[in-house]
């Protein structure tokens, strides 16, 4: 083989797509520049490494990570506890989560802003806390670009638009989205099922119409994705082919 015939491939951010330097080479810049590049290869862990606090090792295993760069990698660290927060505060008597509450309700109390988030009963109780689905909205399509890369072996496509469906309200595609998914994929894992598990299915329609499951992105108009964390939050996620959508 002639070195012409060897294919480089530069691995790319499967968030933000840029070609991603290699580790070697970012710890050199780092060493001179003391700051690790943004471009710089790292590992990113799918799901958030935090959901598993307090949990045995054992349920550490087998948990995937992805090429993600340093920028990306670092800006979802600042929003991926509020997903372990939303988990940990609706802690349901299961002694592993005990840690994982205790680090939400520090973390919700930490912040300035913790007080418009807490609902406070009539006699002055805390009875919850509110989470707005913007708020864990990176940390759902975080995971669902990392389920996507596991999967396929390469970043979402720019022509597919990504939307998480509210949780709080029931809808078609939604129920369109389950059955399909509950028919025709199974459940893998990253680490324990527990703590994580999704389906995701790329769709065409076959020559009547219907939609069937495909391997092949390029005669692909969509993505279905099912995310379950701790097994009671449930996310369902949509991807189209930008074309379909009527503007
Ligand atoms: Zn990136």
């Amino acid at each position: 083989m002639t070195p012409i015939d060897k294919k480089i491939k530069v691995l790319e951010c499967i968030y933000c797509g840029i070609p991603l330097l290699s580790k070697k080479e970012s710890l050199r810049i780092e060493k001179e520049t003391k700051k690790y590049p943004d471009n710089g290869e790292t590992k990113d862990h799918v799901p958030q490494q935090c959901l598993y606090e307090g949990y045995p090792s054992s349920y550490k295993e087998n948990r995937f990570t992805v090429p993600s760069c340093h920028k990306c990698n670092l800006d979802f660290s600042l929003v991926e506890n509020e997903l372990r927060d939303a988990i940990g505060i609706s802690n349901e008597k299961d002694s592993f989560q005990n840690e994982i509450t205790e680090s939400s309700v520090k973390s919700i109390l930490s912040r300035s802003d913790s007080k418009s988030r807490l609902i406070i009963n009539e006699k002055g109780y805390v009875s919850g806390v509110e989470f707005n689905l913007d708020t864990l909205l990176p940390s759902h399509l975080k995971n669902f670009k990392g389920v996507f890369y596991k999967i396929y072996g390469f970043k979402v496509p720019e022509n597919f638009s990504i939307h998480v469906l509210d949780t709080k309200q029931t809808n078609y595609f939604e129920s369109l989205a389950i059955k399909f998914l509950n028919k025709n994929v199974e459940w893998k894992f990253s680490g324990h099922e527990d703590i994580f598990k999704f389906k995701i299915s790329l769709i065409k329609p076959d020559e009547n119409g219907l939609l069937i499951k495909t391997e092949n992105i390029s005669e692909s108009i969509g993505i279905l994705c099912q995310l379950n964390y701790h097994k009671r939050f449930k996310i369902t996620i949509i991807a189209f082919e930008k074309s379909l959508i009527m503007k």
